[in-house]
């Protein structure tokens, strides 16, 4: 099924997932040569790490989202994917927040040679993916993979990337993912999609390796009662989302308001800080920067996160173009929302909300794209 394709596949050929054996499922996956990464608790917030065991997981905790604001709590519940996001997804995992591309050293004769930093790296199996993060990573697998030229650091971590989805079925209140057509329910991009239910899972497979992974655990097949309970929690999560864009291609609608009077409004309150483009699983931009040994003898070409809201996004030879905040946060708004439909045939936005949440002052992309596209001068 295409990236953001609106339809929800209803699940078929299931098996059933007693909690108690998700410990099995991990272990077929370390024996299967895969190190597990999955949501655990660290400084707060649910983040993506190493998964010892099924111990690890976020049982009985859940999260409070809202413009501004991430808190967890607990439910007293037993599940363990009870919550909706944390700050990032796998965008860190592939796509390196710092790291070296590449070395060059001068030689004896004065000749450079470069030699590539790439490195062999891990099988992982991500645990845990959302809908919205699998539709934020087939968007970088069109923008490192299949571009011009794809991009050889990415493309050694994505190959054997193993990933077990789960539906969402606790929406955070600043998650739109079903405005946007990429969730709750994970439909495409899984090797096994899961459904949490109060005593286990639904588990389906999503590809041959996904299924061989699942025969080898000898579950039974689920009972139509609890694929139908995995159905009716995907409706309540969708029906339970209260933000919405106001469309799904706005391309037209924001570069005929580039003079509206919102962006000076929004630059008032925005402060230029990243945080929104940092967590947003679809941003790429980066910078490129040689890091040169003080004897000339050696360098290192170090790739960074960069942000369209810091002053060398948008340097060229001796201007930078975009100088203000107002520009930047517009460059983000019709970039993100806009343009990205004439680059890869969708907007960039997957309704995953973490801009909101992390937003220190709590601007709301949502909010903004109304007032612009609706409320046009
Ligand atoms: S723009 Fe905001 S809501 Fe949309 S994908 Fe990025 S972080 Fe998520
Ligand atoms: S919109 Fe919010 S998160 Fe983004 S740069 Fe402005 S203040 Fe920072």
């Amino acid at each position: 099924m295409p990236p953001g394709d609106p339809h929800h596949a209803p699940i078929t050929m299931s098996d059933y997932l007693p909690r108690e054996r998700f410990e099995d499922l991990l272990q077929q996956l370390e024996q299967a040569g895969y190190v597990c990464v999955g949501p655990t608790v660290r400084d707060g917030a649910i983040v993506y790490d190493r998964l010892n065991s099924a111990a690890d997981l976020p049982a009985g905790l859940s999260d409070e989202q809202a413009p501004g604001t991430y808190r967890i709590r607990s439910t007293g519940s037993t599940r363990q994917f009870a919550w909706a996001n944390g700050p990032q997804g796998l965008k860190p995992l592939l796509f390196a927040p710092r790291e070296t591309l590449w070395q060059a050293t001068r030689q004896s004769d004065g000749t450079l040679t470069f030699a590539s930093a790439t490195v062999a790296q891990p099988k992982l199996a991500f645990i845990g993916a959302r809908a919205c993060d699998l539709a934020a990573l087939a968007l970088h697998d069109q923008h490192f993979l299949h571009g011009a030229h794809s991009d050889p650091t990415y493309a050694n971590r994505r190959r054997d990337l193993f990933i077990v989805a789960v539906h969402c079925s606790h929406p955070a209140q600043t998650c739109f993912c079903a405005s946007t057509g990429d969730g709750p329910s994970a439909t495409y991009g899984f090797d096994i999609a899961l459904g949490e239910l109060d005593e286990g899972y639904v588990a389906q497979a999503g590809s041959e390796r996904g299924q061989t992974v699942l025969s080898a655990l000898g579950l039974a097949p689920a009972e139509a009662a609890q694929v139908a309970a995995i159905e009716r929690q995907s409706q309540d999560a969708a029906s339970k989302q209260t933000r919405t864009l106001p469309g799904r291609n706005l391309r037209a609608a924001l570069f005929a308001n580039l003079d509206h009077p919102r962006w000076h409004d929004v630059a008032e309150r925005c402060l230029s800080c990243g945080n929104c483009t940092s967590v947003c699983p679809t941003c790429f931009c980066h910078s490129e920067t040689e890091h040169t040994q003080l004897d000339g003898a050696s360098s290192e070409h170090v790739r960074e996160w960069d942000s369209c809201f810091t002053r060398g996004h948008s340097y060229i030879h001796g201007v930078t173009i975009r100088p203000d905040t107002r520009t930047r946060y517009r460059q983000w708004l019709t970039h993100k929302l806009g343009s990205w439909h004439e680059q890869y045939g969708r907007s960039g936005c997957v309704g995953c909300g973490r801009c909101i949440s992390w937003c220190p002052v709590g601007i709301d992309i949502t909010e903004e794209a109304s007032v612009i596209c609706l409320q046009g001068q």
